[in-house]
């Protein structure tokens, strides 16, 4: 199967070109050029499957260029026992008749960028392999929070690679900054950038796509690669978990096969929501796509009125991960809601860097609202929806999760649509311990990061995760922090090109 770039669809590349590049040189995003089916059979059939089988099917489909053993031996390795507590990755909780949450945070950093971040490197080593000629792969990392620790675990000390990671400088919480800052391997390295998660996502893009600097790179043996959403191998393994999720509640008898579902995504750079558009496209039944947003509700305003427009405050909540004004990932649904119809993905785009909007056609707008609703959450109700979910149903759900829920809540009250909905929980609430405590007690703390996370643990009898804690113990090996316009120079240096 090809990759196409959703700017021109001209280029066509292999799925291992795609990984191992990240990026199209037009800036495009890669998008397959069919969306493969999953049949009804396949899907019964995994009902018999383990996670780790379901994700071989799954990826099996797009990946065609990877040998089914290359597929089996990466994904064996990064959903291992030893990686995810419990040994089931994705796990889907009932908390009410109608609304089941699927758990994605029991990887090693705690929220859900671990299913993705766990298999990429082993991904992005065998696709370099296919298509390069031996080049150190570096990886360049944008994060609002979550990301940059899954990336750096993942890819510490894998041989043939390096990886830098940038994040917005007092833009995460501090559970995530440790976490970061502590970072083990030979490879890694961490950098703050004086600015807001788009400045940090926008210097990275730049950096990726600036000849000068490639061309150095090419000298030096070098290339770049992604570890954010832009990469289709980031995507790719959220698929499986939607489709994961599905046949466990019908193997639990919640749902019959075939019955239709709705998924409620609490969204920042739409690479979440997006892998559920992907699993419905493949035949999963799935109906509405309940896209939750924090006050920074520019999905929310675009899913209203086909306009997307980015001129406007940037919110710093307590939903960090999801502090985003420009959402990479919307390109690849525009593409498909464009029919595949690059030129006009590439126009609105050009719009978005040069007037910072954009207006779909009123054909698509309506396309987007027959399967999307968009919703927003502000700081009050994400604090009341974490209190009121705890002392109703004994779930303590994190600040990210919880505007996932207070929408959805919102979508069944304006439209009375009670479909049994899986809602994404994204993180473990300890990685937000501080919002979390203001959240549950209504008061400020002075207590410091990891005395609030164990006041949380008594106050709701939940149990801290041995990585969080363990953090207490860790060196801070990366403190720096450095303006936009520096994070080239910051790079060429670090690379030696
Ligand atoms: C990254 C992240 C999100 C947003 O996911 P997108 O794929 O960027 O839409 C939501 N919650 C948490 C905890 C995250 O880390």
């Amino acid at each position: 199967m090809n990759y196409l770039s959703t700017r021109d669809s001209s280029v066509k590349v292999s799925s291992a070109q795609a990984i191992a590049q990240g990026i199209s040189k037009d800036s495009g995003l890669f998008v397959p050029e069919t969306i493969p089916s999953l049949s009804m059979q396949e899907i019964e059939a995994m009902l018999q499957q383990d996670y780790t089988q379901r994700a071989c099917v799954v990826l099996g489909k797009y990946l065609t260029d990877f040998s089914e053993e290359e597929i089996r031996e990466s994904v064996t390795a990064a959903y291992a026992p030893t990686k995810f507590s419990g040994g089931y990755p994705a796990p889907v909780q009932k908390l009410n008749d109608d609304t089941f949450m699927l758990e994605l945070w029991h990887g090693p950093t705690c929220a859900f960028k671990d299913m993705a971040l766990q298999l990429l490197p082993h991904l992005l080593t065998r696709a370099v392999s296919k298509v390069a000629k031996g080049e150190q792969v570096s990886i360049l990392v944008a994060t609002s929070g979550d990301t940059g620790k899954a990336a750096l675990e993942g890819f510490k000390d894998v041989p043939g690679t390096s990886i830098h990671v940038f994040y917005p400088y007092g833009g995460v919480s501090e559970i995530q900054r440790l976490q970061m800052a502590t970072q083990e391997g030979a490879n890694v390295g961490v950098c703050g950038v004086h600015g807001n998660f788009d400045d940090t996502q926008t210097g990275v893009k730049q950096i990726f796509t600036n000849a000068d600097i490639n061309s150095r790179m090419n000298q030096n043996g070098k290339m770049f690669s992604s570890a954010n959403s832009i990469n289709w191998g980031r995507l790719v393994p959220q698929i499986v978990y939607y489709v994961s999720a599905y046949v466990d509640l019908v193997g639990c008898g919640e749902i019959k096969m075939g019955d239709k579902i709705n998924v409620a995504v609490p969204t920042g750079n739409f690479g979440n929501i997006l892998a559920a558009y992907y699993a419905k496209k493949m035949g999963l039944p799935l109906d509405k796509f309940i896209c939750a947003s924090n006050k920074n509700n520019v999905l929310t305003d675009f899913i209203k009125t086909g306009e997307y427009d980015r001129r406007r405050d940037f919110f710093t909540t307590a939903s960090p991960s999801m502090d985003i004004l420009i959402s990479s990932n919307l390109e690849r649904l525009l593409f498909a809601l464009y029919d595949g119809d690059s030129n006009a993905v590439k126009a609105l785009m050009d719009n978005l860097s040069a007037e910072g909007y954009y207006t779909v056609s009123d054909e698509v707008k309506a396309k987007l609202q027959a399967e999307f609703y968009g919703g927003f959450c502000d700081e009050e109700a994400t604090n009341t929806t974490i209190r009121d979910i705890y002392t109703q149903n004994e779930y303590l759900m994190d600040t990210h999760t919880a505007v996932g829920q207070y929408v959805r809540e919102k979508y069944v009250e304006e439209t009375g649509d009670k479909t049994i909905t899986v809602i994404a929980s994204t993180a473990s609430p300890f990685k937000f311990a501080k919002s979390m405590l203001y959240a549950m007690r209504g008061v400020e703390s002075d207590l410091d990061e990891f005395e609030q996370a164990e006041m949380l643990a008594e106050l709701t009898k939940t149990e801290i995760p041995e990585q969080i804690l363990q953090l207490k113990e860790k060196v801070v090996r990366f403190d720096t922090a450095c303006d936009v316009s520096k994070m080239t120079d910051y790079v060429c240096e670090k690379l030696g090109i």
